[in-house]
Formats: C-alpha cells, structure tokens, sequence
C-alpha cells in the first residue's frame, strides 16, 4: 500500500497549502461579500481559517 502522504509534516503542509487556496478563492470582495458563496460571512473561509490556525498550534507542539 502506497500512502500518498509520510509524515505529518507533509500532511500539514498540504493541509495549509489548501486551506490558503481556499481563503484566496473566499476573500470577501468589494462590498465585503465571498465572490463564491454570495454571504457576507462566508463559512468555507472560516473553516480555513480554523484549518490554518490549528496547524500552526501542531507546528509549535512538534
Ligand atoms: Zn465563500
């Protein structure tokens, strides 16, 4: 069996280079709204948001 990641390091980075596209994809436009979801307080970008912040705390752990 092949595991496409070997270490948790790489899965923290894969982790952040998604959760980064996703902001990027999310970030509210000109009148504060998400381009994609058309709310002003866009779920997907929080939940990258969380996704970042909870793997830099495993950064510092390691
Ligand atoms: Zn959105």
């Amino acid at each position: 069996m092949t595991a496409p990641f070997h270490s948790l390091a790489q899965i923290l980075d894969r982790l952040t280079l998604t959760a980064r596209w996703v902001l990027r994809e999310h970030e509210p436009g000109t009148d504060g709204r998400c381009p994609r979801c058309h709310t002003p307080d866009c779920a997907v970008a929080s939940a990258a948001r969380d996704v970042l912040a909870a793997v830099k705390r495993n950064r510092w752990r390691c």
